[in-house]
């Protein structure tokens, strides 16, 4: 029996305008792995996650999601399908409390009890955001939004949970903190895309790789053997 890759891009080229900034990527994530997009400003990392959640339309190529074509369905019902985006540069709603943020990651869910279920967890997972439940978002430090938009996007309790840029900005105590949580998750049943330009603390906690460059795919491989090749370390992990 062929196992089916849980999402697979095949060939996308996505545009902003004119501007090709994803020319023919292809990119599998099969159930329960932590795969990982790595590469250096402006590769198209976040063009490619944004694709997936559907903010953005790929001109040519296809985006399938167990099984079903994602691309041109809305972000919206992305959201339904199994998929949450916690996004780069924590755009947590600043102005509402972290419990009401929570909330919001919910915002598709009915299932009251379970809802509630899963705000205990993620106040378990992240013990910070408890002692700051009441606290306005925008005012907690940046390492505690960044927890919170992870937690939120949990929240929607996804099939495939997309990270873009995680460990952007914060402490290396944070950093840890924050990959180790990565790994939480999945042991939890959840599969994860995780886009860093931090590649090498990315690639410890990957299973798998693909490495970005100007919008398209230099390398792919499991995170172990990429890791330990100084010449890809070298040319394009910053190493
Ligand atoms: P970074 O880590 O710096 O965010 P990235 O790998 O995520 O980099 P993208 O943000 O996907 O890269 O950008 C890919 C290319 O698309 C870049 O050349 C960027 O300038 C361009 N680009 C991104 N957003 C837009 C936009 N809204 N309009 C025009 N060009 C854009």
């Amino acid at each position: 029996i062929l196992r089916q890759p849980m999402l697979a891009l095949n060939d996308i080229h996505v545009y902003y305008g004119n501007i090709a900034a994803v020319k023919g990527v292809s990119i599998e994530v099969n159930q329960g792995e932590i795969v990982t997009l790595v590469g250096s400003n402006g590769a198209g990392k976040s063009t490619t996650l944004r694709t997936i959640s559907g903010l953005l339309k790929p001109r040519k190529g296809s985006v399938t999601f167990l099984g079903r074509r994602i691309d041109g369905v809305s972000a919206h019902d992305i959201v339904g399908l199994g998929i949450a985006q916690s996004p780069e540069g924590r755009r947590i709603f600043p102005k509402m409390s972290v419990a009401e943020n929570l909330d919001l990651g919910a915002f598709l869910r009915k299932d009251k009890a379970e809802i509630a279920a899963d705000k205990e967890r993620m106040l378990e997972l992240f013990p910070r955001l408890r002692e700051r439940i009441g606290q306005k978002a925008g005012t907690m430090s940046g390492g505690e939004q960044q927890m919170l938009a992870v937690a939120r996007a949990l929240m929607a309790r996804p099939k495939l949970l997309l990270l873009d840029e995680p460990s952007m900005g914060l402490a290396p105590v944070l950093v840890d903190l924050i990959f180790d949580t990565i790994k939480t998750i999945r042991e939890q049943g959840t599969t994860v895309l995780v886009v860093e330009q931090n590649a090498l603390a990315a690639l410890s906690i990957a299973d798998r790789a693909y490495v970005l460059e100007s919008g398209s795919l230099k390398m792919a491989g499991s995170a172990a053997e990429l890791r330990q090749d100084d010449a890809i370390v070298k040319a394009y992990l910053g190493g």
